[in-house]
């Protein structure tokens, strides 16, 4: 039976767990960019020097180019440079052309820029030499290009060795320059360098780049021009100037590179920001064991505890950090390294800290002991550090309570919610490596980004295990539950990207020997093969044989109120958690209710924090041997056989309610009448069909199936979801919702006599008109009315709908005449204003529609603002126009979904209803919602 209520989205884990990690575009409209062309540009500025910016400008200067302003501006140490704007990424890519003030502007500030510096870009004898990087709106880690060292030739690499003299120097960055600008800007396979790199030093027969000499690099220099001459089909460009507008327009292009785009689709970035590109003056970390490159932050991204946290490397040049190809030393060791160095980046840190207010992470170069800052901005961090960083920030009076709230999210929150590893069970150590990112995933060993999507599509859980991971595994790392590593530090790429998404990872397991050709990995004599199980718990580093059992997380045991915040033994985060837990409910004007319909969710959802049930499915309590009785219902031919069958039903569905207001005593409880085709509690055609006509073959006639597949036939519906249910059900099945409204009214006297407060609303499923309201109210107000005449009790019973359909919502005004409340059911409201049946489209077609960006998500997981959200809006004002204390909830399935909370805490909603599960998340996205609404009041 395909029953839409049976739809386990409602209630179960899965649909908690899929809680979307928050979008950093939330509350941001999308901007859609006019319709520019090259010429139409007057007096718009393109080129930003870095003393003219600041961190508020990131839509205009991204991310990198606001902080390196930002920084400049705090008298930090930045290598001089300037930024072009997304604006004119943004008209590159609608006209296939820069805008045409560009190249003008650019001359003036590399012009003012060359003075400052005393230097000519590329000129022969002292060049001035610089670095292009992207630089979006978003921090999109890895995902587009980045060229270093232009203005090297020839001629120039003569005069940069003469200048450093260091010849070895020169030459290298002469190599690393073709290298990347022969990938980034050319589109030369980057593995023919790699290759020649490798041959060059098994030639030589030494393992590091740091062994080959500056006559190795020469010829290096020379192989890396052939492979540039006979892949790109041209000469590598030997004027500066060409070089930087080439690597420009590569920067540009790589927006729309597909790496970037499955990124942004993944973190749901818009696709018509662009990117900005800073050029800024060089400085080398690759001069000597005296220079190095570091990445850093002001706190550990993986728990919060302050403290020195980074990775350094020496004599190396930028990206070799964080690609995690050489193994670095921890930040701590340039203390010994490089004291001076070391000192004022921690007071840097510190400025940094103070002045953002938060985590920062940074990324600097040591040029002959002189410190230079590339890049800083707030740092990705995981879930638990989000909420342990925010009360440390309170702590410090950094930020306010209101603050702390904005920088946690509902997301985060579910994230900690996940179970972990059972460490009492007997587990088999693999190895061990670094706590990159926290969960506890197991799945499938697989050894390539391949296997890994393959497998997935299949449904299989995989675990993905490669040496390092690059941007080009960024498919594989999304299909997989968890990654693993054998090198690279909390820095490398695969730890920053599945940080950002939330993702299990476990980095720099050096045990671990991967072999991906053989597609197996050995650990201590072990051999794990493709499709071995292994699990990896991203929290502690350690990586297990086998499946390992999970348990709740300690933040689930807290919420459960097995852990008290205060206790002994609750950690820094249950404690961090549960104070955020408190500001939220403290300015929250949303109530939080729970979709329940039994005591034992009841009571779950209670310790969560709901306050009150604002959805009971009442058909969960017709399954089971329950289900009989419906079909003699269903099948009854008199009005006698049809009272019986209630009759059976009445004192059972009492039962129900008791024990259920009995667990809400004192809360109100939203009690929906049935609302299911009634077909759906009868056998399935096609089985009694057979059933029948086997019979028939045998002469052997069942009189009972016979009735049973007249009824199943009269009843079959080809669109069930758009037939005979909700009140159409009561409406024609005469005794049927007074018969529930009977066992609600009695089960609320019974608990009234044994002194407890059952606060019942009855609530009718489906209306699309006042009329069909009317009928159901008279019927149920004459049954309360007995049940309160037999009992002498004042039952207090109030009746509201759903509104769940167009046509409710279009004539909300005059449904508010027969409701006190209304509770939108957005699941039926999502589908019945799109037209999709809910049951089907998420599997027949919406992975096209996520991929082709019709939606940036499923329109049944976060509220569709636009067109049913519109609804809801306008019925929320013809509602209260008609009945200003009208009560307004909502209990479709958006209610616990972070994005869609913010629009209802908007529209004015008094709760919202969700799974018990989501409860958590809901009360903290109810009262971010209601800081964030009163920031934007004061402001
Ligand atoms: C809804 O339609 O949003 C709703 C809550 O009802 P159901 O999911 O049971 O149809
Ligand atoms: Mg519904």
């Amino acid at each position: 039976m395909t029953a839409k209520w049976a739809c386990p989205k409602a209630f179960d884990m899965g649909m908690f767990l899929a809680v979307r990690a928050a979008t950093p575009s939330l509350g941001e409209s999308r901007t859609v960019p006019e319709n520019q062309d090259r010429h139409n540009h007057h007096g718009q500025k393109f080129v930003y020097d870095f003393t003219e910016g600041n961190r508020d400008l990131k839509d205009l200067l991204g991310g990198k180019g606001a902080n390196l302003a930002e920084m400049t501006n705090l008298g930090l140490p930045v290598p001089p440079g300037f930024t072009i704007t997304t604006e004119a990424c943004k008209v590159y890519l609608d006209s296939g052309d820069e805008p045409l003030a560009l190249r003008d502007e650019v001359s003036g500030h590399l012009e003012a820029l060359e003075q400052r510096m005393g230097k000519k870009l590329g000129q022969a004898a002292d060049p001035l030499l610089v670095s292009v990087r992207s630089g979006a709106k978003f921090s999109m880690p890895g995902m587009m290009d980045t060229v270093l060292n232009i203005g090297l030739s020839d001629e120039s690499v003569v005069g940069l060795a003469q200048q450093a003299g260091d010849e070895r120097f020169a030459w290298d960055s002469y190599r690393r320059l073709i290298q990347m600008f022969g990938k980034t800007v050319l589109g030369v396979d980057g593995d023919l360098f790699e290759e020649a790199l490798a041959d060059a030093k098994s030639v030589k027969r030494v393992v590091v780049d740091t062994d080959l000499d500056a006559a190795d690099l020469k010829k290096l220099v020379k192989q890396y021009k052939k492979i540039v001459k006979s892949e790109a089909g041209r000469d590598f460009p030997q004027d500066p100037r060409e070089q930087m507008d080439l690597a420009v327009r590569a920067v540009f292009d790589s927006w729309n590179g597909d790496r970037a785009r499955l990124y942004r689709r993944q973190e749901r970035i818009p696709n018509d920001l662009g990117t900005a590109v800073n050029i800024c003056s060089m400085v080398f970390g690759n001069l000597g064991p005296d220079s190095g490159t570091g990445v850093a932050f002001t706190r550990d991204p993986a728990s919060g505890q302050q403290g020195v946290y980074g990775d350094y490397l020496q004599n190396a040049q930028g990206e070799d950090v964080v690609a995690g190809i050489r193994n670095t030393v921890p930040l701590a060791d340039l203390e010994t390294i490089d004291k001076a160095s070391y000192d004022q980046l921690m007071q840097i840190m510190e400025t940094l800290e103070n002045h953002y207010r938060d985590l920062c992470d940074i990324e600097f170069t040591v040029e002959r002991g002189q410190l230079w800052m590339l890049q800083t901005r707030v740092g990705k961090r995981t879930a638990g550090a989000a909420f342990r960083i925010a009360t440390q920030l309170v702590d410090q009076g950094l930020i306010d309570e209101a603050e702390a709230l904005q920088r946690v999210n509902g997301a985060q929150l579910a994230q900690l919610m996940f179970p972990r590893f059972d460490e009492d069970t007997k587990v088999e150590l693999l190895g061990r490596g670094i706590a990159a990112s926290p969960g506890a995933a197991v799945g499938k060993a697989v050894f390539d980004s391949y296997t890994a999507v393959k497998w997935s599509r299949s449904g299989e859980r995989v675990i993905l295990i490669r040496r390092e991971t690059n941007p080009d595994d960024l498919d594989g790392m999304i299909a997989a539950e968890g990654i693993l590593t054998s090198r690279g530090g909390k820095t490398s790429h695969a730890a920053v990207v599945a940080r950002g998404m939330g993702k299990t990872c476990v980095c720099g397991a050096e045990d671990l020997e991967v072999d991906t050709k053989r597609r197996r990995m050995t650990v201590n004599g072990t051999v794990i093969e493709e499709g071995d199980v292994v699990s990896v718990d991203g929290s502690t580093g350690k990586v297990y044989l086998g499946e390992v059992p999970v348990v709740p997380s300690p933040v689930v045991e807290y919420f459960e109120g097995r852990m008290h915040a205060g206790a002994d033994d609750a950690n820094e985060l249950v404690a961090a958690v549960h104070r955020i837990m408190a500001y939220a409910d403290r300015v929250r004007r949303l109530r939080v209710r729970a979709n329940a319909d039994n005591a034992e969710d009841a009571l779950r959802a209670r310790r969560f924090g709901a306050q009150g049930i604002g959805l009971c499915r009442t058909e969960h309590m017709f399954l089971g041997e329950r289900r009989e009785m419906v079909e003699r219902l269903i099948l009854a031919d008199t009005d006698d056989e049809r009272s019986t069958a209630l009759e059976q039903l009445l004192p059972l569905q009492k039962a129900d309610f008791i024990e259920l207001f009995e667990a809400m005593d004192g809360l109100p409880v939203t009690v929906r009448l049935l609302d299911p085709p009634l077909h759906e509690f009868l056998p399935d055609i096609t089985e009694l069909s057979v059933r029948v006509a086997l019979a028939e073959s045998r002469k052997d006639h069942n009189e009972n199936d016979l009735r049973l597949l007249q009824a199943v036939h009269r009843l079959h519906e080809q669109n069930p979801m758009l037939g005979l249910r909700g009140v159409r059900l009561g409406l024609v099945i005469p005794g049927l919702f007074t018969m529930q409204v009977r066992a609600i009214a009695e089960a609320v006297a019974e608990r009234r006599n044994a002194k407890g407060d059952p606060r019942a609303e009855i609530m009718i499923p489906l209306v699309g008109t006042v009329q069909e309201l009317e009928i159901v109210r008279d019927e149920a107000e004459k049954v309360i009315a007995e049940v309160e005449a037999a009992t002498g009790i004042e039952l207090k019973l109030s009746l509201g709908t759903m509104i769940e359909l167009p046509r409710a919502a279009l004539t909300a005004g005059q449904i508010a005449e027969a409701a006190e409340f209304f509770s939108f059911g957005t699941n039926d409201l999502t589908q019945t204003v799109w037209g999709f049946s809910r049951d089907d489209v998420e599997a027949s077609f919406f992975t096209a529609y996520l991929e082709k960006g019709i939606f940036g998500v499923s329109p049944f997981e976060t509220i569709d603002r636009d067109g049913v959200g519109a609804l809801v809006r306008s019925a929320v004002e013809a509602g209260r126009a008609t009945r200003p204390d009208l009560k307004l909830g909502v209990c479709g399935e958006h209610g616990g979904d972070p994005e869609s909370v913010h629009f209802f805490h908007e529209v004015g909603l008094d709760y919202v209803s969700c799974s018990p599960f989501r409860i958590p998340v809901a009360r903290l996205e109810a009262g971010r919602a209601a800081a964030q609404s009163k920031g934007s009041d004061s402001r």
